[in-house]
């Protein structure tokens, strides 16, 4: 089924060492139980703030001269886009992130300051991403998209290598799950290297394109709404060519979580762990958190789990509203 194999991660692996920080997994005492030991894999780390500095920089290092000197460009704002533009600038290309006039003034000014050439167009996403193909076409740049893409998969699956490396013994690896190049690219990895792992994927409840995709069948569309966890919003791509099949394959257990959990997980990991962690990274914890939740995976978690802490970015004055409890979501549920 797949078209990577471990060799292209272990490439991947020396194409990005020295740009991308090999991060550290530590033991999480706050979550650990008689019966479980937790280790957070801090992709909080990396210089972007999130993991998605692997993909991007594996998939920057491939590229020709030629193709360097027309640049690379995406229509990503968030930590892809963060991460494509810090990738580019390594290597002496230009980046360009198309985005519609929509996207926040702070967003669009934060993307600026690392040196992207921003284009606005249009009033959505669809009319971005259309400013990007005209680009591609027109000017050759290369698109550099954020999961769909097997060198940004491979990037990606450079967390399960050196989770493997540095904890054999694990059982369980919990990712969070949006277009799925994260969770194809880690599964393909730690399961070649040890096939008894077993990967959750953990996805926002409001939104998440990939579950409804798998309930399907097929890539489908669904209503974007507004969630903690941000990076994680957005579609999987009707036309999606590797990531679907790959999550369909290596996912074992899928688990949607509600906002007012991913609240007491960022909260949690804030008070407890001294982390900053973005909405989207908060999922894994939020599982292990919630005791009705781990019950439903009836004994299907394993003894030793990591957990992707997959990004830090996170709009301060939220982060606080949430680890203070002023946050709307603190609303919704009593307790
Ligand atoms: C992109 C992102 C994810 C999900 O990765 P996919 O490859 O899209 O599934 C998870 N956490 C953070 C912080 C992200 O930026």
């Amino acid at each position: 089924m797949s078209l990577l194999d471990l060799s292209d991660i272990y490439h991947a692996r020396r194409r990005i060492a020295g740009q991308v920080t090999r991060t550290p997994l530590i033991p999480a005492l706050s979550l650990c139980d008689a019966h479980t030991e937790v280790r957070l894999k801090l992709e909080t780390t990396q210089p972007t703030g999130a993991f998605k500095l692997r993909g991007a920089v594996n998939a920057v290092a491939r590229l020709s001269d030629e193709q360097l000197a027309r640049g690379v460009v995406c229509a990503s704002t968030g930590n892809h886009g963060r991460a494509l533009v810090w990738a580019a600038r390594q290597r002496g290309a230009r980046a360009t992130v198309c985005m519609s006039s929509l996207v926040p003034a702070n967003k669009v000014e934060a993307i600026r300051r690392l040196g992207a050439d921003v284009r606005i167009q249009g009033r959505s996403q669809d009319e971005a991403q259309q400013l990007v193909d005209e680009l591609v076409e027109r000017d050759g740049m290369t698109p550099i998209p954020p999961f769909d893409h097997p060198d940004v998969i491979a990037g990606q699956g450079t967390i399960g290598l050196e989770i493997l490396e540095d904890w054999p013994e694990v059982d369980t690896l919990i990712v969070g799950l949006s277009g799925g190049g994260l969770l194809s690219g880690i599964a393909l990895a730690a399961k070649t290297i040890k096939p008894s792992v077993r990967v959750i994927g953990v996805c926002q409840a409001r939104g998440a394109a990939m579950a409804a995709s798998l309930d399907a069948g097929v890539p489908v569309e669904v209503e974007e709404l507004e969630t903690l966890a941000d990076s994680l919003g957005g579609g999987i791509g009707l036309d999606n060519r590797y990531t679907f099949a790959h999550v369909q394959a290596l996912m074992d257990d899928r688990v949607l979580l509600d906002e007012i959990e991913i609240a007491r997980a960022m909260r949690h990991l804030y008070l407890h762990e001294q982390l900053v962690a973005e909405g989207a990274s908060a999922l894994g914890a939020a599982l292990l958190l919630e005791p009705a939740r781990r019950r439903a995976l009836d004994g299907r978690l394993g003894r030793n789990i990591a957990i992707i802490v997959s990004g830090r970015n996170v709009d301060m004055q939220t982060f606080s509203a949430v680890v203070e409890q002023r946050h709307p979501v603190w609303q919704t549920t009593p307790g």
